[in-house]
């Protein structure tokens, strides 16, 4: 076990290089994605790709995110202005994106629409003591309203447009990170201007993601 344990220091140290590498800069996320173990996410027949650059398959035709992408997405979220006591976020799958966050932010939320998946998130956090997060199983499309509002929301599955539920949700001065398109697809980040119903979206770069699918799973 020992073994595993620094071989796997020491490859999550070259993923985080690559991070570097390809643009992520917050120093606390790649710490954070530097002392996460990323291979406890996968079923043992793939672990050891886990710390490969790439996204991997977790069953359900479901995938775990690219290390980028998660180190990406994670520093826009800790971008917002303000404070992140509450940060929703849509489509748990492994629960490793989840895991980066929880260790980032207050509260964490966590939706997800097929239940096994959720299930085996939310134990693989209880195991890495992570306390601070709560799991909903529903269709994250909607947001969680009775948890609303959030000071930031990231989604890791993809919708056509961007759900105006999720924008209703968002605190004053709150960020909404979010894929956005079927085959070509754009990652999107949106403001909520102060207190105001304005948002404002900026178009970062191209991503590809899993699909935002309605209703849940069981
Ligand atoms: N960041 C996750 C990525 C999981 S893939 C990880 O690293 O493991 C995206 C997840 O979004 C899938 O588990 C999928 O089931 C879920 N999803 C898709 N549409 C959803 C919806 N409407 N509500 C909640 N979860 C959804």
């Amino acid at each position: 076990m020992q073994g595993v344990g620094m071989t796997s220091q020491r490859t999550r140290e070259r993923m985080v290089q690559r991070l570097m590498d390809q643009g992520v800069s917050n120093l606390e996320v790649l710490d954070v994605i530097r002392n996460t173990p990323r291979h406890i996410f996968l079923d043992e027949a793939l672990s050891h790709r886990a710390y490969e650059d790439s996204s991997l398959p977790i069953g359900f035709g479901q995938t775990l995110s690219q290390p980028y992408i998660v180190g990406r997405m994670t520093e826009i979220v800790l971008s917002a202005s303000g404070s992140l006591d509450r940060v929703l976020e849509v489509g748990t799958g492994s629960g490793y994106q989840t895991s980066i966050l929880a260790q980032l932010v207050g509260q964490l939320f966590s939706v997800e629409r097929i239940k096994p998946l959720q299930d085996k998130a939310r134990k693989r956090l209880r195991d890495m003591g992570l306390r601070n997060v709560e799991f909903s199983h529903a269709d994250g499309g909607f947001g969680w309203p009775s948890k609303a509002p959030f000071n930031a929301i990231l989604s890791a599955a993809a919708p056509r447009i961007v759900p105006q539920e999720l924008l209703n949700q968002l605190a004053p001065n709150g960020v909404l990170v979010i894929p956005v398109g079927a085959e070509e697809q754009q990652l999107h980040m949106v403001i909520r201007d102060g207190d105001s119903d304005k948002f404002i979206t900026q178009i970062l770069e191209p991503v590809k993601f899993v699909p935002l699918l309605s209703g849940i799973t069981r």
